[in-house]
């Protein structure tokens, strides 16, 4: 990792990124409140009028907005670290040194309008949407702030940091039950696009639950989103002892019965062109024939399949709802060389889905300016924690 304040330069885009950015972008401004044109004809027949701009998450220069953000004048420059924006959005963003603007709100916004891009080039009817941001206003461990979500979120936090409570209200949303079998006082608030931007309010207070929508008080919960959520009882059960795949087992590991985890087995090759050739049956057993010089060894292609089966299974679900994929944990029982492989899986950008995964270490930190966005909880006194996505905090416990 790069050290603060030492040896950096001016980090600006290449023309080849600068173009790559506004093309990926549909040549349209990132802000999912603005969306605007930012290129057309201009006044002589052969002139082009382009007003948009590359602009950096974390700066190009040492006291830009937002700061290096602790990465080097290369990632800086890489277009991992760009947004494309119209003038006044480039502006706005980066008024009063970015302060209203983090890292992670930037970072979402591009995530969100590639997405949208992707799907309406491929003329998709594919639902669209994405869960924005959940704003704790009252609870009894977590302090009021918002958890804002990219498309791959890391959160970290130790034990007892309000990690398991923070994925809890955002499964809750959808499911009084899950709030309802033990009731705390609560209030939050989730927003997400579908494809406008729609907010709704959570209010639990002794045994009366409120829902509202948009600012009126709905009888029924909303359901904007399906959470898939798998912790580490699920992965301790399936890697160990080490498991040839079978239909069984993979029912088993996603909670679904055998038919469905059928179907997630048998889309494994479509939907992981680069990785699978084939998978065939014998009897309850799954064979799968890895593509060359995917998998390291025999051991990391036996746990990676099961990875694969929750990718496969978040996309199938993303054709129908918009997906969140939680994780929580998943690295306790896996080798860093097997961790990489995972994360990398989840960067393809084919995928539809949201994920989350959760950690106490910070193995995954480095993974930053490969488009994860970082949150971590901050201890506060005794039994509180707060929700932060400021780099210093990121880089307190151990980033940087
Ligand atoms: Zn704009």
């Amino acid at each position: 990792m790069p050290t603060m304040g030492s040896g950096r330069g001016q980090a600006d885009f290449n023309d080849k990124t600068r173009r790559l950015l506004a093309q990926r972008a549909a040549f349209r401004c990132s802000n999912p409140r603005c969306g605007a044109l930012t290129i057309g004809p201009g006044i002589g027949s052969e002139d082009v009028t382009d007003t948009g701009t590359a602009a950096h998450i974390f700066a190009a220069a040492e006291r830009g907005p937002r700061g290096p953000g602790g990465l080097s004048d290369a990632e800086r420059s890489h277009i991992s670290n760009g947004i494309w924006l119209c003038a006044s959005c480039g502006r706005l963003v980066d008024a009063n040194s970015g302060d209203a603007f983090s890292g992670s709100l930037l970072r979402s916004w591009k995530d969100l309008h590639e997405h949208r891009t992707r799907l309406e080039q491929g003329g998709q009817s594919q639902p669209f949407g994405w869960v924005q941001t959940l704003e704790v206003v009252s609870h009894y461990i977590l302090m009021p702030g918002m958890l804002r979500l990219s498309r791959l979120n890391l959160l970290f936090g130790m034990n007892n940091s309000g990690k398991t409570k923070l994925l809890h209200l955002l499964r809750s949303l959808s499911s009084p039950h899950l709030l309802m079998d033990f009731p705390v006082d609560l209030s939050c608030a989730i927003t997400w696009f579908d494809p406008e931007l729609r907010k709704a309010l959570v209010d639990v207070r002794g045994r009366w639950l409120e829902y509202r929508v948009d600012d009126r008080r709905v009888a029924l919960p909303p359901r904007p989103y399906r959470v898939l959520s798998f912790g580490p009882e699920a992965y301790k059960e399936r890697f160990f002892p080490l498991k040839s795949p079978s239909i069984q087992g993979i029912a088993k590991f996603l909670g679904v019965d055998r038919w469905t985890a059928r179907t997630v087995i048998v889309n494994m090759p479509a939907l992981l062109p680069d990785v699978m050739s084939e998978v065939a049956f014998y009897g309850d057993d799954v064979k799968v024939s890895y593509r060359e010089g995917v998998i390291g060894g025999k051991e990391l292609g036996q746990v990676a399949v099961w990875f694969y089966a929750l990718a496969v299974f978040a996309e199938l679900q993303a054709r129908a709802e918009p997906t969140i994929l939680v994780l929580d944990e998943p690295f306790v029982f896996l080798h860093p060389a097997a961790q990489r492989h995972v994360l990398e899986l989840f960067e393809s950008a084919t995928w539809t889905f949201q994920v989350i995964l959760a950690e106490h270490s910070l193995t995954a930190y480095e993974r930053r300016h490969h488009g994860w966005s970082a949150t971590v909880l901050v201890p506060e006194g005794e039994r509180q924690s707060r929700i932060s996505q400021e780099d210093a905090d990121l880089e307190s416990i151990g980033g940087g």
